[in-house]
């Protein structure tokens, strides 16, 4: 039994059946990227749901996930999202788009929509559950999505939106960060020249706390230019020792995991309300290696010991993961409008060398981001 709302809806999408057959870059199986294959028709986008928007993508960015996901990474929780979400009908995840983040101009909207029109220039982040962001359109629903900054091209939009939600999970939704309490606080972010590192040294500095990052000697000048200020380069120093010489720290950002997050933890303030916060979690990785529902409750485990381990030391060890975040954004399009955040680019492909763009990020030791011009 339907309630007005729900039949209301239900109406609005039998109407509604626009499914736009697009190029996009999918896999037919997990594998390498020479898997990756531009399909000129097979793959198809429509909104499915009356808080949907469909999207013309303008640029897209990669992002070390995409790189994983065309080889299994995370396939058996987030088959389990799609099923539930509904984002995959025929049976299987085939062919499978990647991509999280892009920029682009609302083509159609559902019938719920009403904070974006057609025309619309929006950027945004998905959930790794639906089709992705490199191809010609994208469906995202309203709550993943905001106004693309004014102030910047396409191509510098799309590197924002995956790290920014990310790091807004990582900061505030599970770090307890608040813009009004944020200012002096020490932050130490492991892993300053990625997409994560440029976008979090950025956002933490205009909020006015201080920010040590640690770098490879060639990424110095870009992460100081950015704001960092202290710099710990790990490839001359012997990083523990020199940590050892700073004062503790409110917040601790860990986009490297390993080592570094049992090893980092030392430095935080104890007895206060201090936060490990890693970015690098075995959640998903658990879920391909014992199944659903063994490798939840492994995680829970890791996340346990973890938790004690902090613990007994009056500290805390939290982990975090991407969300979708669309009113974020709407904060980070007024701060890159207001230029206390830039987009940093790295390299920018075109749609033709998508497969260009994924070697060079599964290459690591990036310096922001890998652009995809998808126009
Ligand atoms: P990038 O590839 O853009 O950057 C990775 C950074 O890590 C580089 O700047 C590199 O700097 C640094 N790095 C690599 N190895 C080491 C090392 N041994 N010691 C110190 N620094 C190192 O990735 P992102 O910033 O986009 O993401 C970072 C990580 O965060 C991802 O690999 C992923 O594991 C995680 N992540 C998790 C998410 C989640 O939902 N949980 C979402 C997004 C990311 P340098 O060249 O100076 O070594």
């Amino acid at each position: 039994i339907l309630n007005s709302n729900q039949l209301l809806n239900y109406v609005w999408i039998r109407k509604s059946s626009n499914v736009t057959t697009m190029s996009a870059w999918a896999i037919n199986s997990y594998g390498g990227i020479e898997n990756l294959y531009l399909s000129s028709s097979g793959c198809m986008s429509a909104i499915r749901s009356p808080d949907q928007l469909l999207i013309k993508v303008h640029a897209a960015s990669i992002n070390p996930i995409d790189v994983r996901m065309i080889g299994g990474y995370g396939r058996v929780l987030i088959n389990v999202l799609r099923k539930q979400s509904g984002s995959v009908t025929s049976g299987t995840e085939f062919p499978l788009t990647v991509g999280r983040d892009f920029s682009g101009t609302v083509v159609e909207v559902g019938g719920n929509v009403s904070k974006y029109k057609v025309g619309d220039e929006v950027w945004g982040a998905i959930g790794a559950n639906k089709p992705g962001t490199h191809a010609k359109f994208v469906v995202a629903s309203q709550s993943e999505i905001s106004k693309k900054p004014a102030n910047i091209s396409h191509i510098e939009a799309a590197s924002i939106p995956y790290v920014a939600a990310t790091t807004w999970a990582a900061l505030c939704t599970v770090g307890e960060l608040k813009e009004k309490n944020a200012t002096g606080k020490r932050l130490l972010i492991l892993g300053g020249s990625g997409g994560i590192g440029t976008f979090s040294i950025q956002l933490a500095k205009a909020w006015g706390m201080h920010v040590t990052v640690t770098s490879s000697t060639d990424a110095i000048d870009l992460v100081t230019s950015l704001g960092a200020d202290t710099v710990i380069d790990y490839k001359t120093k012997k990083l523990w020792n020199e940590l050892k010489l700073h004062e503790k720290f409110d917040y601790i950002l860990d986009t490297v995991g390993g080592e570094y997050t049992d090893k980092s933890l030392a430095f935080l303030s104890p007895w206060k309300s201090a936060h490990l916060v890693t970015l690098v979690t075995p959640l998903l990785k658990n879920c391909d290696d014992f199944g659903t529902v063994p490798g939840l409750f492994k995680a829970a485990l890791s996340a346990g010991v973890d938790t004690f381990k902090g613990l007994t030391s009056g500290r805390s060890v939290r982990w975090a993961i991407f969300t979708p975040n669309g009113s974020a954004l709407d904060r980070v399009k007024q701060m890159v409008e207001t230029e206390q955040i830039k987009p940093v680019v790295q390299e920018t492909f075109p749609f033709s060398k998508v497969r260009e763009g994924f070697k060079k990020v599964s290459e690591g030791h990036l310096r922001g981001k890998i652009v995809i011009d998808v126009l």
